[in-house]
């Protein structure tokens, strides 16, 4: 089944960026400038930042969502977040395993893997974050990377529960680097992780599982990257912090 580029996930992630003011300030402006009502934006902010956004963003296209949560669904775990609690204040979907979780706090594809079927569990669809490192590049282990962390994460998960998960493709020497995959790159990987997740989890068809790519992506080579038959949409970190430059993505999806 071929893809809707017009309805490519575009998702923001902005890290621990903005103040509640200036969060506020993009939301609304974004609902003013999205000229598609019928396609929504993505955005992963701050956790204290999600109520108000999901109140400023109600009845527009704009999606809140989270950028962590614990396994547990409650406990003696401090500092840490639940699935639920998120939903609570409006979250809608949540990154799980970004590479900045699995690198600055170690976290692995064991806890990964049971994240995700907290989130699934407590009905926040999760974004998988996946990706291989520089030196696993350069030393051809890709795909091997990826198939490992594909079925150590998604281990378990079921060919009816995947229509609730997304996967984002984010080769970590791309984030923040300023060194996108070209999209011939993105292109052959993601259509690699396809068919290991239809060995997986049984499901091919992108509009049942989509495939995000991430990783420098800006408003000048989105458009290519999304031209890609199995790029599904994209993950963005620096770019989704300027209003311009998101909206720009955004809005020239398809
Ligand atoms: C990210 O953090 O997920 C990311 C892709 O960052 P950037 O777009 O800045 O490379």
């Amino acid at each position: 089944m071929g893809k809707r580029r017009d309805q490519a996930m575009i998702v923001g992630n902005w890290k621990m960026h903005k103040t509640r003011q200036e969060a506020l300030a993009f939301v609304k402006e974004l609902r003013q400038k999205l000229t598609e009502p019928s396609r929504a934006a993505y955005l992963a902010v701050p956790f204290t930042y999600i109520e108000p956004l999901a109140k400023e963003a109600e009845g527009s296209p704009i999606v809140i969502g989270a950028q962590n949560m614990n396994a547990a669904s409650e406990g003696a775990f401090t500092g840490e977040i639940a699935g639920k609690m998120l939903i609570d204040v409006g979250a809608r979907f949540v990154l799980i395993g970004h590479s900045e979780r699995r690198n600055l706090y170690g976290e692995t594809d064991e806890i990964i893997r049971k994240k995700i079927r907290r989130a699934i569990d407590d009905g926040l669809p999760p974004i998988l974050c996946i990706g291989e490192t520089l030196q696993e590049h350069e030393s051809g282990k890709k795909e091997e990377v990826l198939r490992r962390q594909l079925s150590a994460c998604l281990e378990g998960v079921q060919k009816a529960e995947a229509n609730r998960i997304c996967v984002a493709y984010e080769p970590v020497w791309a984030i923040g680097t300023g060194r996108s995959a070209t999209a011939a790159m993105a292109q052959e990987t993601q259509a690699f992780c396809r068919q290991v997740l239809k060995d997986l989890v049984g499901v091919r068809a992108s509009a049942d599982l989509p495939i995000l790519y991430g990783g420098s992506v800006k408003p000048e080579n989105a458009e290519e990257l999304l031209k890609q038959e199995d790029v599904d949409g994209l993950l963005i970190g620096g770019a989704s912090l300027s209003l311009a430059s998101f909206s720009e993505i955004v809005n020239h999806r398809g």
